[in-house]
């Protein structure tokens, strides 16, 4: 299988690298990357599409996102170029050289309301700029391209990069008191675990060309938390592994999403629904906990080494 990686630097991107080396010859992209035939700036779709048409890889993998939440609202338009516009461009190349894709969206494309699980078919009504650019790029794929896998997941962490795990870790080690919001619900959900399942589903369709299986599918742990319990799990954790952590059990406290006004709405319920993707790849998503659990214990021995 010849794949080509778009965002192969984030965190999703880097564990896909790890995932699909397997499945064949994988030439993964940054932004970096802005040779006129082999480009990886999404900020310039047509560069995107040229590298597709040229190269005429068996899959597109898109893991590279404008992901900055609440800087979207002040830079809508680039937003709207790197997670719709270019998914667009991605989608219609592939569609010319008969290449699968498979894409990534979010929990925000919903509005969060009530407390049960969205399932993939649930209406859609994002909250923000980033949630409208996300979902206007699922929207577009869709409609320029029938060999596709869009998964959806949410609260994303890594032992490297940008996340909320390796935030409160800091945090953790050089304050005595914490406040985390505790009326958002969801599921962290490791790159690791997308990349791997991502690997699977591929397996799954590419070499039989499994187009009743291709859709949108919601890709995350299973069970649920609020950031605070999650905040919670994180530093006891890291301080039963022998982590230096300043901060007291007790004074990591709950507050309402309003204690921390954003420039960005986010959804207050974020649960999405496993059953279709566990039906349809014959798999079982674990539970949020191991995989946070593994990172820490990761990122607590690298320190110890
Ligand atoms: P990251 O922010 O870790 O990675 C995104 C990557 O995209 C980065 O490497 C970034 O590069 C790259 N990128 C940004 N702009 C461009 C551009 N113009 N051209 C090429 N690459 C670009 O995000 P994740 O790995 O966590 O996200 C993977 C997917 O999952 C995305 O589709 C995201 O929307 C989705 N998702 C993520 C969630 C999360 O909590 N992180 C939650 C729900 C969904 P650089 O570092 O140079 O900016």
């Amino acid at each position: 299988m010849n794949i080509l990686l778009f965002g192969a630097g984030g965190q999703v991107g880097r564990a896909l690298r790890r995932a699909l080396a397997p499945l064949g010859t994988v030439t993964a992209l940054t932004r970096a990357d802005r040779e006129p035939e082999v480009w990886g700036d999404l900020a310039e779709p047509e560069g995107v599409s040229r590298t597709i048409r040229r190269l005429r890889p068996d899959v597109v993998v898109n893991a590279a996102a404008y992901t900055a939440v609440d800087r979207a609202e002040e830079e809508r338009a680039l937003a709207f170029r790197v997670n719709a516009e270019a998914v667009e461009a991605i989608a219609r190349a592939c569609a010319d050289v008969g290449a699968w894709l498979v894409h990534y969206s979010t929990d925000y494309v919903f509005d969060g309301s009530g407390a049960s699980p969205r399932r993939e078919g649930d209406p859609v009504d994002p909250l923000n700029a980033y949630g409208e650019s996300k979902l206007a790029g699922e929207q577009a794929l869709a409609r320029g391209l029938d060999r596709h896998l869009i998964f959806r997941t949410s609260w994303v962490y890594a032992a490297t990069g940008a996340n909320f795990l390796r935030t409160m870790l800091r945090l953790a080690g050089e304050r005595d008191a914490l406040q985390v919001v505790d009326d958002q619900i969801g599921a962290p959900t490791g790159a690791d675990l997308i990349a791997d399942v991502t690997a699977h589903a591929l397996r799954s369709v590419v070499p039989a060309d499994a187009q009743g299986q291709a859709g949108i599918y919601h890709l995350v742990a299973r069970g649920e938390t609020s950031w605070h319990d999650y905040a919670r799990r994180v530093i006891e954790r890291a301080r039963a592994g022998g982590r230096p952590i300043a901060v007291s059990a007790d004074a990591i406290r709950p507050v309402p999403t309003t204690a921390f006004p954003t420039p960005a709405r986010r959804p207050l319920n974020s649960r999405l629904a496993v059953d279709r993707i566990e039906r349809a790849f014959g798999l079982r998503m674990p539970a949020w906990t191991e995989g946070v659990d593994a990172v820490v214990d990761e990122l607590v021995a690298l320190r110890a080494a």
